[in-house]
């Protein structure tokens, strides 16, 4: 089920009327009775409304659309999406809010590419520097990992190499190292290459300005490189510089504050994209469940989250963790993650927390989340779910690693839907879970609005179940949490945000 295109016109309307999502409220006046109930799963969940979550869709679409299509930390449009979100719950009085802001190295640029008077497609690495070179294209030996895969001859000429084997941070070095003017790295498989250098300089060389071809334009060019003398020029327009961009932090001023129940977001998108199903979908299910809570007494305090920066690799996440204090991190009890909650060829997927189906078990209290999921499709939403795997590569991944049970839902990136998905989901088999993923197409349009109200009720039911009792979460004196490590194979490249194994802007490898 898509937007209608009427229906994102009322939309808009009420945006610009000014109307934007009635929020309740604690009903405490001067001399008037509290009279607000426990949270309830039931309550809470009948508190969203479709309405709502579309209303914040077209407004993060608007931040996009007037800020050069995209969201991406460190634009204007990223910091228009946190302070519409702060500013709905400050206008609650229900939270503790705050912005934890940090600098962080904010990159874009483009590149172009020329051989022997033809252009071809070009794309630009993140943290690559801007210049301009001509010269030879000297073909590169191997993978261009190691200092000798690069021949004398590269030194004041354009190196062209595959991709493979090891990081593209550490070709443009080693080709840096070697005298190379400039470097052309093409895919190794069919398709466009675009990825990062990871950080603006590392220690094997100095960089190069540095463009990605496709797999096809590389074959073509190393034919013609190796055949005789070809000429070539490279330029990249680039800006790279810290940039300062924020968390929100909100936290009910009621409830147990040494037993907290966590649930965030990210809140930016690539630079690529509007990233309205990435991670705008996540970010306003979780706001709407906390308007929504508003209504309500909690028993747990409650802490939603909104991080920045995810798309670069999970930054916001691990500078909040990392910056907990033991004591401060003893006390959450548990976080919820929500990263894509509206693909258009959604399946319900559910953290395998337990580690029965991938294997990566998290911290215990992990499998008490997933089965609270996996209860609420089954018994109240009558929905089917399956498990996702469980590795890391969203925001929950720090807190893994601080020992922190955790639980989340997805509903799949550029992974294609198998056969049996599309029995249990409904969909096309075949084919992306989101076609759009990290594209320009990540529009309001792009998400699934049925998915996203389905998996709003799911954050709703799950937060109402813990913020009222946390049983089944080990909590207490001698309570000794175990620290997942995320395995290494992942860790090296947590730039796969998001769920996805080619996340293509964030690539390292
Ligand atoms: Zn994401």
């Amino acid at each position: 089920m898509k937007i209608s295109s009427s229906l994102l016109l009322a939309a808009l309307t009420l945006v610009s009327a000014g109307d934007i999502h009635a929020t309740g409220g604690p009903d405490k006046g001067p001399g008037k009775p509290d009279n607000r109930e426990l949270v309830e799963s039931n309550k809470l969940r009948r508190g969203l409304s479709r309405t709502g979550l579309l209303l914040h869709g077209v407004a993060l679409q608007a931040f996009a659309d007037a800020n050069g299509k995209t969201r991406a930390f460190g634009t204007k449009g990223h910091n228009a999406t946190v302070s519409y979100i702060k500013g709905l719950l400050d206008r609650t009085g229900y939270y503790d809010t705050y912005l934890q802001s940090f600098p962080y190295t904010f990159s874009e640029g483009s590149g172009t590419f020329s051989a022997d008077g033809t252009d071809y497609a070009a794309g630009y690495f993140t943290y690559g520097p801007a210049g301009e070179a001509t010269g030879t294209i000297v073909p590169v030996n191997n993978f261009g990992c190691e200092q000798s895969d690069f021949p004398a001859e590269v030194a004041g000429n354009i190196a062209l190499v595959s991709r493979g084997t090891c990081e593209f941070g550490l070709k443009v070095a080693l080709a840096g190292n070697a005298g190379a003017s400039a470097i052309a790295i093409y895919n190794n498989a069919a398709g466009n290459l675009a990825g990062t250098l990871g950080a603006p300089s590392r220690p094997d060389g100095p960089y190069v300005p540095a463009v990605s071809l496709s797999g096809e334009d590389g074959t073509v060019l190393l034919a013609a490189a190796q055949a005789g003398n070809l000429q070539g020029t490279v330029h990249v327009d680039a800006l790279t510089e810290a940039r300062y961009s924020s968390n929100i932090i909100a936290t009910t001023k009621e409830g147990d504050k040494n037993n907290i129940v966590m649930a965030g977001a990210h809140s930016d998108s690539v630079s690529a994209g509007p990233g309205i199903n990435d991670n705008g979908s996540g970010s306003i299910g979780v706001l709407e469940v906390a308007l929504a809570l508003t209504k309500y007494k909690v028993k747990q305090a409650v802490r939603f989250a909104w991080w920045t920066a995810e798309e670069f690799g999970l930054v916001g996440a691990e500078h909040y963790v990392a910056n907990l204090s033991a004591e401060e991190q003893s006390k959450i009890a548990l976080y919820l993650n929500f990263d894509m909650i509206a693909s258009p060829n959604f399946g319900y997927f559910i953290y395998d927390g337990d580690g029965s189906t991938f294997n990566l078990t998290g911290p215990a209290g992990s499998d008490h989340i997933e089965k609270t999921f996996e209860d609420y499709f089954r018994k109240e939403a009558r929905l089917p779910s399956a498990p996702s795997q469980f590795d890391g590569r969203s925001d929950y991944g720090p807190f893994l690693e601080a020992g922190i049970p955790s639980g989340g839902l997805f509903t799949g990136a550029e992974g294609l839907k198998t056969k049996e998905e599309a029995k249990l989901f409904g969909g096309e088999a075949g084919v992306s879970y989101d076609v759009n993923y990290h594209e320009a197409g990540d529009t309001l349009a792009n998400c699934n609005v049925g998915a996203w109200i389905q998996n709003t009720k799911a954050i709703a039911h799950t937060v109402a179940v813990y913020a009222r009792s946390l049983a089944g979460i080990p909590r207490g004196a001698g309570v000794l949490r175990r620290r997942v490590a995320i395995p290494k194979s992942i860790s090296t490249n947590r730039k796969f945000a998001c769920g996805g194994t080619h996340n293509h802007n964030v690539d390292r490898i």
